[in-house]
């Protein structure tokens, strides 16, 4: 911008020039107080300074040329309407100065009340309140010590020691009954504060008061607690806040007056009625600062009734106008209705459904609008058990938020122990440093799952989220000993059976039992709460908001599902089939020894022997994954991981040989082991021999499991079901690679399906960035594509799944160089945009192409608006997900551009 265009620039709105629209530019409550204004509402004067003015003074320094001429112009306009000037000694006009950003921060930034007030319009306040000296004196006290805190960082605890010595020296506890003499001494009092910390004395020019107040209110956008709460509710940095300068009006003037905050439904349960609080002979901040006991809001129609009606009217008439729960913050001054702020009311999950349902019944708003009223997040939050938290809970220890539900049990610190004391019908939670494939029978005998290291992509996370069992991963003040069956933390010692809690939605890890409640509606998305029947609001508006959403989603939701069960229960979850079944848990367990004999084998009929052994094995889990999603689309994906996953770790094998070889024990097969294991040994396995790259070097694995999925097909359609099988292929970098492993399989799958009507299909992963930038060759070679975003934002950014999220990327986090992990969100910019190009060159050369996602981005709520608008068929995630990304991918088709939903 050019100096002129700067001076030029429009920077301070009048209430009555601004609108409900303008959040971006006036702030939410800037916004929410013109449009009130311009409804008629009784609110009193004021202006609004823009976010524009704020983005430009935290950039620069200073005040942008033109706010202050501005200013003054729309202080003059305030001024003539009030028939007052600010702090004039007789009748003095006073102001208040607020922050307002386009997302409610509650209490992040500042506010400084009775800006105007000095040594000598003090007088002029109390003659105009009736000569009520105590009020103008408290009304000057309150001045110096806010405007002191915030604008000049003088210590609050100074002034509130002050309050407290004129406390102690009148005998009591109650600033109401300090009169106006003391009132006065406490201000003297507080200037000295202010002058021994500032080295100036308590500015007495009303404008200067304005100004820095102002300046405050800027520089408060980047006060710690402000900058923490917008990390945590992913409120970008640069928005900056709008300043509210609003006529002061006073609820402590007496009996007649008084503040309070209003619902215009239950925001905890979505109920209909009137709720809030009142309090007589107050300003706002004494309700926040809880200094005396509230009443229901409901006691003001005794109090008075006019006011009452009048405020019933307004909440009336705001909800219609809003279309939407709505609180408000008013101020009665001497019988005198006054509106300070109203906005779209936060509310919890259950309230956000329960209402949306209601404003539908009243005609409010259509289900499209309720589906947009509603997010997965708050889905997600009513599906997870929850712990009562009611009384003194501390947690010891904090994580990740890895798998989200509240989970209790004894600590145990291997797989076969959750094993057995879970046969035993003990809840057990799983501890460990990191779990591994080895802990998958663990993890699925515990209650939920405690790791010290890793992110939420880490193994734990992802095999807990997959089966809907709470996790907390990461939480490094837990130092882990598994030999000594004991863990500490903050200076404690917990031992093998010992109780902890953990909530995997908070991160939060505590020491004995947190008592729980289950959620109803996982029992309803399960079948066994009839919504029709339930005598609940909140489970009839989930089932008619979920019901809107699959009529107007256009995308696909699948589940990523490895056995029968996961299969079965994703089916009652809504999925419309499987998009990823991973196939290597298939060779754990009792099956490891047959992977040994395979990846040991010195000879082709010692590997083919082993493949035979493993065949049916493998085609009875397909049969069973068949069966459970009969009629629906299975993408089987062939074996992926390094194959030394499936061997012992190298220094636990090698010290087991060195003992028994001591000892004189026969070791020759751990001796073959070993060398096998060394010979493996890869310094970057994750892009090592894996994937693809082990179906071309290790003959006949690929051909095994591609022919266990065509027998298994072939044997559920004979008995009369319907089996669609899709196998995927991993980690394809070339065409070429595909087209190898294809024709292959195309052989047997023509030799095993024979005429049984049994259709196959033959597709990829594209996880690797070098498919997805010549997905054109590779759809030549591919009847399907399925983005593995996991490896995708890997390999994309370089960051190793497993380590970095709990190794630096608070780091990132804290620089903004992205709000949100990219292995938990789309990072739409540059993995996205590989998404994006693989979609389109690979539909060029193949119209039609299925596409679909099936990395943990699937059920990531804004993922899957980006894969909705990328046009893909489906998003695969994991069963407790689906319900979630139905709500969102039907979210995703009914939402207009721009619109926010936070
Ligand atoms: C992926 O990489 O996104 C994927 C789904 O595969 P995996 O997580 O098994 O590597
Ligand atoms: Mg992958």
């Amino acid at each position: 911008m050019t100096s002129q265009e700067t001076v030029d620039h429009k920077y301070v709105y009048d209430f009555a020039e601004g609108n409900r629209d303008l959040k971006d530019l006036l702030g939410g409550k800037g916004a929410n107080l013109a449009e009130m204004t311009n409804l008629g509402l009784p609110v009193p004067p004021g202006f609004t300074i823009t976010t524009e003015a704020c983005q430009a003074y935290l950039a620069t320094g200073r005040e942008p040329d033109g706010l202050a001429g501005q200013i003054e112009a729309h202080l003059e306009s305030l001024e003539r309407g009030m028939g007052r000037r600010l702090g004039d000694p007789h009748d003095p006009l006073l102001v208040s100065v607020r922050s307002g950003a386009k997302f409610s921060m509650p209490g992040m930034m500042e506010t400084v009340l009775n800006v105007g007030l000095n040594d000598r319009s003090v007088v002029g306040l109390a003659a105009r309140a009736g000569g009520n000296e105590r009020f103008a004196w408290d009304s000057y006290r309150r001045l110096i010590q806010m405007f002191g805190k915030t604008v000049c960082e003088v210590p609050g605890e100074e002034f509130e020691h002050a309050l407290d010595e004129a406390k102690r020296a009148r005998g009591t506890t109650s600033d109401l009954d300090l009169d106006a003499d003391d009132l006065r001494g406490l201000v003297d009092a507080y200037k000295k504060i202010f002058l021994k910390h500032t080295g100036r004395d308590f500015p007495q020019e009303p404008r200067e008061q304005l100004d820095l107040a102002i300046r405050a209110v800027f520089e408060s956008w980047n006060a710690e607690r402000a900058v923490l709460y917008r990390r945590q509710e992913r409120i970008p940095a640069d928005l900056g806040t709008a300043v509210n300068v609003v006529a002061m009006v006073f609820g402590n003037l007496g009996p007649d007056s008084g503040t309070g905050v209003a619902f215009t439904r239950d925001p905890a349960s979505g109920a209909q009625g009137i709720y809030g609080d009142y309090l007589a002979n107050a300003q706002g901040e004494d309700v926040v600062a809880g200094i005396r006991n509230t009443v229901p809001l409901q006691d003001l129609e005794r109090l008075d009734k006019r006011s009452y009606d009048e405020l019933l009217d307004i909440m009336a008439r705001l909800e219609g106008h809003y279309q939407d729960l709505c609180d408000i913050e008013f101020t009665i001054e001497r019988g005198k209705l006054w509106m300070l702020q109203t906005r779209v009311g936060k509310r919890t999950a259950a309230a956000a459904f329960v209402i949306a349902g209601q404003l539908v019944d009243e005609g409010l708003i259509d289900l499209d609008e309720a589906l947009h009223r509603v997010n997965g997040a708050q889905l997600a939050q009513l599906m997870f058990p929850r712990f009562r938290l009611d009384h003194d809970f501390e947690p010891v220890a904090r994580g990740v938020g890895a798998s989200p539900g509240a989970a209790s049990g004894k600590v145990v610190f291997t797989s076969a122990r959750a094993v057995e004391l879970a046969a035993e019908g003990e809840a057990v939670i799983l501890v460990r440093r990191e779990t591994n494939p080895d802990d998958l029978n663990g993890m699925i005998a515990a209650r939920g799952i405690l790791t010290s290291r890793g992110g939420k992509t880490s193994h734990a996370a992802v095999v807990a989220r997959g089966m809907g069992k709470t996790c907390v991963s990461g939480a490094d003040e837990i130092d882990v000993n598994v030999p000594a069956k004991r863990f500490t933390v903050a200076g404690q010692t917990v031992h093998e059976g010992d109780v902890v809690s953990i909530d995997g939605t908070t991160g939060k890890v505590y020491l004995g039992e947190v008592p729980v409640t289950p959620s109803e509606v996982v029992r309803y998305f399960e079948g066994t709460l009839d919504p029709h029947e339930a005598d609940d609001a909140l489970v009839g508006a989930v089932h008619r908001i979920m019901t809107h959403a699959d009529a107007a989603r256009r995308l696909a939701v699948r589940a990523n599902a490895d056995t029968g069960a996961d299969a079965a229960r994703a089916r009652r979850f809504g999925a419309q089939g499987i998009g990823l079944c991973r196939t290597e848990h298939m060779f754990l367990g009792d099956r490891r020894e047959l992977v040994e004999r395979l990846i040991l084998a010195r000879t082709d009929t010692e590997r083919t022997d082993a493949l035979a052994a493993l065949l049916p094995l493998q085609r009875d889990d397909f049969v069973e994954i068949f069966r459970e999603m009969d009629g629906l689309p299975v993408t089987v994906r062939l074996i992926d991981p390094p194959l030394h996953e499936f061997l012992p770790p190298l220094e636990q094998l090698a010290v087991d040989v060195a003992v028994a070889q001591e000892r004189g024990e026969d070791v020759a097969k751990e001796e073959a082991l070993l060398a096998a294991v060394r010979r493996m040994h890869e310094e970057n396995p994750m892009l090592g021999l894996r994937g693809v790259r082990l179906g071309l070097v290790i003959p006949g694995l690929f051909a095994m499991q591609v022919r266990a999925i065509a027998e298994a097909a072939v044997r559920v359609t004979r008995e009369g079901g319907s089996a669609c099988p899709e196998i995927m292929v991993p980690l394809v970098g070339a065409v070429q690679e595909l087209e190898t492993v294809r024709a292959e399989a195309e052989k047997i799958i023509a030799e095993v399906v024979g005429d049984s009507g049994v259709e196959v299909l033959i597709g990829t992963m594209i996880e690797v960035p070098r498919a997805a930038l010549t997905a054109g060759q590779i759809a030549e070679a591919a009847q399907f594509f399925s983005f593995g975003t996991n490896d995708l934002t890997q390999m994309g950014w370089g960051f190793s799944r497993d380590d970095v999220e709990g190794a630096f990327f608070w780091r990132y986090l804290e620089l903004g160089i992205f709000g949100i992990s990219p292995f938990e969100s789309i990072d739409r910019d540059g993995v996205g945009r590989l998404v994006r190009i693989a979609a389109e060159e690979g539909r060029a050369a193949r119209p039609g192409l299925k596409l679909g996602v099936c990395g943990e981005h699937g059920g990531d709520p804004e993922s899957v608006h980006f894969f909705h608008s990328v046009g893909l068929d489906y998003v695969s995630c994991s069963p407790f997900r689906v319900p979630v990304a139905r709500l969102e991918a039907g979210r995703a088709a009914v939402e207009t551009v721009g619109s926010d939903s936070r």
